[in-house]
């Protein structure tokens, strides 16, 4: 059998489609197989004599995770709308202690609600991504159990991370959170539904709207574009510095400060993108008790400070969440679940057709794509016609040609002109990406 499970994983890898989650070496019973660091995210080595079950053919976001079923065996029946998943409560707001809204990534509710599960003895630790562990440049998953480390592991963090290999480490007889990406979260339905043990032990799954994330290798180039010599070593990286949304900042042992406004340094994105990222069709972490975003809305991006929306999945989050409110702890305005999707139409679209259409083109050329159990009913030609648009320009941002763009013309040029021309796409395809969305319904592809 372990040779089964080695081929498998070793075909995962090699044709392209491995998300760097861990999850496999969370679940080696072994505890002997690693994750490694590689110019595209963290990567498994399994052990010769490593102990990893079956179960991970059913739940490898490389390969495949039936959504169906795992939405009948977790909340018992298929959400009234796929775009958005099965919701409680919707919301829009802000931790309201100042500092913990400053140094997270939109409002600090993620957080706030770690620090207060920790508070109130329903958790014995949380599982955070944390920046600079174990050196400056890197992110690492840990468990904690302090609300100071937790206020510590704040901020997202935009490049892969193996989150699920901390799977083995954690101790059945206690009561954890994670934050994880959206199919991590799934995956841990599933094993907690196949009783896996130390999944049973995450009481709470938190985790962020995902969009895109963008490969290590990215930073390096960044670095060389802004002129800092090889060796001139981070000693500090934030994703989301400074006042909401927040900019890229990179301070080199030399003493240089590297800073990039969030929506400039998004010109890394078609160069750098994750096959994750573009293979996901779960943007608003569909199987997390609690999912958050940024609240991207003229009104809330003209105050600045930070803002979330707030996606409750379930009447338990719901009344934490509700008791946090009351508290204080959480200023929150309930929000309809149109105008909280509407702030993410774009990304909304680019996950659950967009990565269809992806996936289905590299099954056709031949190439491994997962499965996620259902695709869209309906995909009309010009949506198409704007997806081959966007896939060109990932294509040719990922050629070495495409590249040297980036050598050419500095970050104060080709961030703004990114953003501009993001913006003019943004406009020109709105109708074609809205179009239909409304309505969007799904074909299960398997039982
Ligand atoms: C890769 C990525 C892509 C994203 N794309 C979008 C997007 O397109 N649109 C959008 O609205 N929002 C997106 N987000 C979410 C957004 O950046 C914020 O994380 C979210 O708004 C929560 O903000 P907060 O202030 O409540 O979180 P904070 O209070 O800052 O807490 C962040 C928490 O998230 C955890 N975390 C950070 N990075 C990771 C990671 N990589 N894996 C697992 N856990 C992590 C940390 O443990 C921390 O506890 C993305 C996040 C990530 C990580």
């Amino acid at each position: 059998m372990t040779s089964n499970i080695d081929e498998f994983i070793q075909d995962v890898v090699n044709k392209g489609t491995c998300t760097g989650c861990g999850l496999c070496v969370g679940m080696d019973e072994s505890g002997q197989s690693f994750m490694i660091d590689t110019a595209r995210g963290p990567s498994p080595i399994l052990h010769k004599n490593h102990k990893i079950p079956e179960l991970i053919l059913k739940c490898c976001a490389g390969h495949s995770i039936n959504y169906p079923e795992i939405y009948m065996d977790f909340y018992g029946k298929y959400p009234e709308n796929w775009l958005t998943g099965i919701i409680s409560g919707v919301y829009t707001g802000y931790c309201t202690n100042g500092i913990i809204r400053r140094n997270s990534s939109s409002g600090g509710v993620l957080t706030a609600v770690l620090c207060s599960l920790l508070e109130s003895d329903q958790i014995d630790a949380a599982i955070v991504v944390t920046q600079g562990i174990p050196e400056p440049e890197k992110a690492s998953v840990s468990i904690v159990n302090s609300v100071d480390k937790i206020q510590a592991a704040a901020q997202s963090v935009y490049v892969p991370v193996s989150t699920l290999d901390i799977l083995n480490k954690l101790d059945p007889a206690k009561r954890y959170a994670i934050t994880c990406l959206p199919e991590q979260s799934a995956a841990l339905r599933y094993l907690q539904k196949c009783g896996h043990k130390q999944a049973l032990s995450i009481k709470y799954i938190l985790g962020p709207y995902t969009g895109t994330a963008i490969y290590p290798a990215a930073i390096q180039t960044f670095k060389r574009i802004s002129g800092v010599k090889k060796n001139d070593q981070v000693v500090s990286l934030k994703w989301r510095a400074g006042e909401w949304p927040g900019y890229l900042e990179i301070i080199t042992q030399s003493g240089i400060i590297l800073q990039s406004p969030k929506v400039y340094y998004n010109f890394l994105i078609p160069f750098f993108v994750t096959n994750a990222s573009l293979q996901s069709m779960d943007f608003s972490n569909e199987f997390a008790d609690l999912a958050v975003g940024d609240a991207w809305s003229p009104e809330f991006e003209s105050q600045g400070q930070g803002f979330s929306v707030v996606v409750s999945r379930n009447e338990k989050m719901t009344s934490l969440i509700e008791e946090m409110r009351q508290n204080g702890i959480l200023t929150l305005q309930p929000e309809s679940m149109e105008s909280a999707s509407s702030m993410h139409g774009h990304m909304i679209d680019f996950k659950k057709r967009g990565s269809y259409i992806r996936n289905r083109v590299r099954t056709m050329f031949g190439k491994k794509a997962p499965d996620f159990g259902y695709k869209p009913a309906r995909i009309g030609i010009n949506r198409i016609l704007v997806e081959i648009v966007i896939s060109t320009i990932f294509i040719l941002g990922r050629t070495k040609l495409f590249r040297l763009i980036l050598f050419v013309l500095p970050e104060s040029i080709i961030g703004p002109l990114f953003n501009s021309l993001r913006l003019k796409w943004k406009n020109v395809s709105r109708k074609t990406k809205r179009q239909g969305l409304k309505s969007y319904e799904v074909t299960i592809t398997r039982k």
